[in-house]
């Protein structure tokens, strides 16, 4: 299985991914994670996406999706992967298309959790709280829902017009989302 696990920020993309692959039996490649074990790390990709994050923009494609192209090239990605915040703007479509094709392989569905904006903003304030990521100050949390909006709410279009789209409730507790996930996913890898 070829996976994307798409959704706002605060959906609940990195709650569900590592369930989702394990379903699968194949690994959950988090492109947020990876920075932040840089940044965390100190490394010089860490420290370059570390401005970034904090401003809730986005990591330059250039370094993102040389990034992304490494950690599919791994042996463990080789039967398949769920990418969990990658792609996120259209040139990284189009980079991962021929990252894909170059495999031989083709993408199996992209899933898209939809929440309503304002309970986004509520599970991350309270992300905050928990979890102290620095990107979750009020203010940083509006600007990357706007970046959002403005570059990544694109994809969905294209995806449903590739007949890949599958949309997910994503309210609700965490194993109501997952069952939901799997149902439709399911029904996709038997078609
Ligand atoms: P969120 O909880 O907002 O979905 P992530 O943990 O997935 O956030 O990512 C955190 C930050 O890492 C993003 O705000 C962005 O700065 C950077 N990032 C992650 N994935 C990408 C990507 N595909 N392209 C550019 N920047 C990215």
């Amino acid at each position: 299985m070829r996976l994307i696990l798409m959704g706002p920020p605060g959906a609940g993309k990195g709650t569900q991914a590592k369930g989702v692959a394990d379903h699968f039996g194949i690994p959950a490649i988090s492109t947020g994670d990876i920075f932040r074990a840089n940044v965390s790390q100190g490394t010089p990709l860490g420290i370059e996406a570390k401005r970034y994050m904090d401003a809730g923009e986005y990591v330059p494609d250039e370094v993102t999706n040389l990034m992304v192209r490494n950690r599919i090239d791994e042996d463990d990605a080789k039967p398949g992967f769920l990418l969990d915040g990658y792609p996120r703007t259209l040139a990284q479509v189009t980079e991962l298309d021929g990252m894909i094709a170059f495999t031989g392989h083709a993408l199996d569905a992209v899933v898209v959790l939809t929440v309503n904006s304002e309970e986004l903003v509520q599970r991350l304030l309270q992300r905050a709280k928990t979890e102290g990521r620095a990107d979750d100050t009020e203010e940083v949390i509006r600007r990357r829902q706007e970046v959002y909006a403005e570059q990544t709410e694109p994809l969905i279009d294209v995806y449903r017009g590739r007949g890949l789209l599958i949309e997910v409730d994503g309210l609700g507790e965490i194993d109501e989302v997952s069952g939901r996930i799997f149902a439709a996913l399911d029904a996709v890898k038997q078609s």
